[in-house]
């Protein structure tokens, strides 16, 4: 596949919002920048006694509306121009949805299904301590991404309380609900994006019983969303991990799948054989003819080679950035309503702000509440974004980032910048 730099993706996509907007270059410059890049080596002794050394970063792209907030990455194809969009996408992300953080993300070079518990949980525990200085529940808040999970943040919050000296849940989250997690958070992202699509259909008058749906990618985001797709009584004709996919026009037994996924660490997609489904590639599954198509996995899937073969009448972004600049262009030009990654899967960070927000102020909240202020806030902010598209005559992504551009710089602005 080409070289696509999701940097500059980012910085094409700000440019067009900075300037229907009217901003002058020097209002929304400093944006153009992440405020801080961190690299770090980290040692690790394995198991077998070797030590080896991964590489690893902590970007945070805007501290302006709050503190930075997003996810850590262990991937093997993590890179520093990666964690940078990352980042500015967590600032967009959390500003499209009004919550008060600005935005960061890191990442460790590093294949999680190839190291052991013990292996991981040095590795995060030494990642842990070399961020230790910009981290902080006031500074920046790591939470899950891909490859890491709930016990990965329990370790974090741990070895920072360790540091600290003192319990600090806050500095974290999507943790252990036993850590102070919160309920709710595991199948947030998911939930939003499912929210996200019910809106979408509900504003172009497609009932859910005759939608169809592919879902690229079915980790902790794509099988919640193939769950509630299903549950919503929608046809889930494909889906896919990174060995291949399943393919049944009548619609898949997702319950089936998702039981088969969870019954063994390394089971596959490619080896669920099941009368009349056909196995297809990731690729085939991006082309199939269906109403909505739930990219769930990395970014730049949809790309300048295989957009005009796309049939998908939606794309719901529920990864990160999986649409690159050329393929927005071409889709948009053939129609396709494109819900933008920083609209369509903020359920998961929204949950964290909640978490967040518990863990300072040492009280709980149960499920309903959780859920409930979930959909207020997706609900709020997919009208907000659909009626400027509207207004402005432009496609949801400019839309969304209108709201997000103009509130960063807004905040920007009146704060001034010091000394
Ligand atoms: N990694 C998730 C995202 O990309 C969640 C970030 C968070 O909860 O802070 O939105």
């Amino acid at each position: 596949m080409k070289n696509y730099n999701p940097y500059d993706n980012v910085l094409s996509v700000v440019k067009n919002a900075a300037e229907i907007l009217g901003y002058s270059k020097s209002e929304y410059e400093a944006i153009n920048y992440p405020e801080r890049e961190l690299k770090v080596y980290i040692p690790v002794i394995m198991d077998n006694g070797n030590v080896k050394v991964f590489e690893g970063y902590r970007v945070q792209h805007s501290t302006s509306r709050g503190p930075a907030k997003g996810g850590i990455r262990y991937h093997p194809s993590v890179n520093l121009d990666e964690v940078k969009a990352l980042a500015a996408w967590m600032t967009f992300k959390c500003a499209v949805v009004n919550i008060p953080y600005g935005g960061g993300k890191g990442g460790v070079i590093c294949d999680p299904s190839l190291l052991s518990d013990t292996e991981l949980r040095r590795l995060t525990r030494r990642y842990t301590a070399m961020i230790a200085p910009l981290i902080g529940p006031d500074q920046d808040i790591p939470a899950p991404d891909v490859g890491t999970n709930a016990n990965v943040m329990g370790w974090i919050m741990d070895t920072y309380s360790m540091l600290k000296g003192h319990c600090i849940p806050g500095v974290v989250t999507g943790k252990p609900i036993a850590l102070g997690g919160a309920l709710g958070r595991k199948e947030a992202t998911g939930k939003g994006v499912a929210i996200t699509a019910l809106n979408t259909l509900d504003r172009l008058k497609i009932p859910a019983e005759e939608c169809t749906a592919a879902i690229q990618g079915m980790g902790n985001v794509g099988s919640t969303t193939a769950r509630l797709f299903y549950e919503s009584s929608m046809k889930v004709t494909a889906v896919s991990d990174v060995s291949g996919g399943l393919y049944l026009e009548e619609g898949l037994d997702i319950p089936d799948i998702i039981r088969y996924l969870e019954s063994g660490k390394k089971n596959m997609l490619c080896d669920y054989k099941k009368k009349n489904i056909r196995h297809i590639s990731n690729q085939e599954l991006l082309e199939t003819e269906v109403t909505i198509l739930v990219p769930a996995a990395l970014e730049n899937q949809i790309n300048g080679q295989n957009a005009d073969k796309i049939k998908a009448r939606i794309i719901l972004e529920a990864a990160n950035g999986p649409t690159t600049i050329e393929a927005d262009e071409i889709l948009n030009q053939k129609g396709t309503v494109i819900v933008p990654d920083i609209l369509a899967n903020a359920g998961g960070v929204v949950v964290s702000y909640f978490e967040w927000v518990q863990n300072i102020q040492s009280v709980s909240w149960d499920e309903k509440e959780v859920n409930t202020h979930l959909e207020k806030v997706m609900n709020h902010a997919f009208r907000s974004v659909w009626d400027i598209a509207v207004e402005k005559q432009v496609t949801l992504r400019t839309g969304a980032y209108l709201i997000a551009v103009k509130r960063t710089v807004e905040a920007k602005k009146m704060r001034g910048i010091w000394p």
